[in-house]
Formats: C-alpha cells, sequence, structure tokens
C-alpha cells in the first residue's frame, strides 16, 4: 500500500495575466495526493483516526452511497493505519457490486446495506448497530474534527490569497477553510447540489462564534441540474479546462466549482488585485459515470 504523502501535491497557476482585470487565480492540486485517497477526503479523516486510535477503538464505522468518494477513501486509510472498517450503505445491496464499492470490500471494508428509509436515520442506526470497539464517522467526514483536519491545506495557501475557493457537499471542507484562514480572507463555496438550503447553518455549526464571523458566502447557482447530472455543457466545460489547462476535473464538483469562479471573474465579482485559489479536491474517479468517449481525458 502506498501512503499518503503530501509532497506530490502542488500550486498550479491558471490566471495570471492583466487580462482578467488583474485577477491572479491559481489552484490547489489536491487531486495529486494519492492515487485512492485523493483529494480532500484523507485531510477529513485525518484527525478522526487519530482520535479513534487515542480512544482505543480499533474499528471506524460510517456511512456513504453507492458511488462515495468517502467510502473509498476511509476504507483504504483504515487500511494503511491497521483500522478495521465498516461501510453502511444506502440502499440494498445489487448483484453486482460496482466498482466504488469493489474497491472498498477489496481494502477489507465490511459493507452492510441498509433502505433508504433506515439511512435516513442515522441516529437510530448507530444506536442499533453500535458496538464497544467502534468509532462513528458520519457521512463524508462531517465532523468539528474534520474541518480541522482541513486547515492542512493552508501549507500551500499563503496569506497573499485573497480569496480560496472550494466545491462544497457536507460543507466540512469549507468549514475547514474558514477556521484555518486569516480574517482578511474570503472563503467561497459552489455547491454540487441543488436545493441545499440547510448548508450554512451545517457549516456554521462546526465552527466557534469567532470563526463564523470571518467572511464566507455560499453560491448555489452552479449545480448544472443536480448532484450527479452531467450535461453536454458541462463535459464541454470540462474538456476545455483540459485542452487550456492540462487540468483535469470531476463532474461532481470541481468542474462546477471552476465552472463559478470564472463566471464570477468574468461578471466582475472579484476587486481588481485579487488574487484566489481554487481547491481542487479530487474526486476523479467519479468521472468513470461519464459516458466512454465524452471526456478528452481520464
Ligand atoms: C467529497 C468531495 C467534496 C465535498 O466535500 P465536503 O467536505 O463534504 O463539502 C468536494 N469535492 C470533491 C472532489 C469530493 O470528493
Amino acid at each position: 500500500m502506498q501512503p499518503i504523502f503530501y509532497d506530490n501535491v502542488y500550486v498550479q497557476p491558471l490566471l495570471k495575466s492583466s487580462t482578467n482585470n488583474n485577477i491572479f487565480l491559481d489552484i490547489l492540486r489536491l487531486d495529486k495526493l494519492h492515487n485512492v485517497v485523493s483529494g480532500n477526503k484523507w485531510f477529513k479523516l485525518q484527525l478522526q483516526i487519530k482520535d479513534c486510535k487515542q480512544a482505543k477503538k480499533n474499528t471506524i464505522a460510517t456511512f456513504g452511497g453507492a458511488y462515495s468518494n468517502h467510502i473509498v477513501a476511509t476504507a483504504y486509510a483504515c487500511k494503511l493505519e491497521g483500522l478495521n472498517s465498516i461501510g453502511i450503505i444506502r440502499g440494498h445491496e445489487s448483484k453486482q457490486l460496482n466498482h466504488t464499492l469493489q474497491q472498498a470490500q477489496g481494502l477489507g471494508m465490511q459493507l452492510q446495506f441498509v433502505s433508504r428509509t433506515d439511512y435516513g436515520n442515522k441516529e437510530l442506526l448507530k444506536q442499533n448497530l453500535q458496538q464497544d470497539n467502534w468509532y462513528w464517522v458520519n457521512e463524508g467526514g462531517y465532523a468539528t474534527l474534520g474541518a480541522e483536519g482541513v486547515t492542512d491545506m493552508y501549507k500551500w495557501i499563503d496569506d497573499s490569497y485573497t480569496h480560496i475557493a472550494c466545491a462544497t457537499g457536507t460543507g466540512t471542507m469549507m468549514a475547514g477553510l474558514i477556521k484555518g484562514a486569516a480574517t482578511h480572507q474570503h472563503i467561497i463555496g459552489i455547491t454540487a447540489l441543488k436545493g441545499h438550503d440547510s448548508l450554512q447553518q451545517e457549516i456554521t455549526h462546526l465552527l466557534t462564534t469567532k470563526e463564523a464571523e470571518k467572511p464566507f458566502t455560499i453560491l448555489a447557482d452552479y449545480h448544472f441540474g443536480g448532484y450527479a447530472k452531467h450535461p453536454k455543457a458541462l463535459l464541454d466545460w470540462m474538456n476545455h479546462l483540459y485542452t487550456t489547462y492540462q487540468l483535469p476535473t470531476d463532474i461532481v464538483y470541481t468542474s462546477k466549482m471552476l465552472y463559478g469562479v470564472f463566471n464570477l471573474i468574468e461578471s466582475s465579482y472579484f476587486a481588481e488585485g485579487s488574487k484566489i485559489m481554487a481547491i481542487h479536491s479530487g474526486g476523479l474517479q467519479g468521472n468513470l459515470s461519464v459516458p466512454k468517449g465524452s471526456l478528452v481525458f481520464d
């Protein structure tokens, strides 16, 4: 197994010309972190794994959908750290496990399938399934410790950046970016989900009162129809990013986030001289669900 090193992560400049109202845009290539645990998932897990070990528990139990990057990342990280892993999966088991679940199982994760109704009540599920040596990690790694682990991303983001832009699912990464930001840095979250009205509250819940006073904005206009939709306009945009910047993006999160950032730049959202860091949070394995031949990269 390949350990998880920060060495492969780097900052890629995207816009540095005076043609864009003197706006600088860089992207933090966390997709380069690791071939299985890529992107933000390791950042959210690391302190929870530590906490599990400190509590002398030997098993991490977590939740996810059948295509969850979080499930695979948890399976890998647990194997690497010598912990058992349990994945509670939403929906009934199909005869043939999909690629994500096969991979998780291959890494030693024990999968338990629960109906969508039961999945909806996670507190009850936890009560019913709980064993003494289990440590629970929420779906998507949502937790204060998850967000604290994300502050590590500031290893690559110095004070000269005025804005940091990220994609949001559970909002844990965004909460961590807010936690670690200097007071003048504005965090912009672009949602991949349609109609996720509770996001603001869920993010604030992971922050102290003081942290919640820092500037942050959630933008919900760039979801392209919802979570796993892949309209042609989005595929065209991904191909454009790849041919122009040699930048691969994923269909669920990072392509929409960058579409939003470029759109904001064009509509003069950012003041002249702004310096933006976009976070490439990984997720490229999700492109397996895109019809073959529609992307110029893989
Ligand atoms: C999981 C994931 C996210 C969502 O992160 P949250 O912390 O849940 O908001 C964003 N981008 C990618 C690529 C992901 O895989």
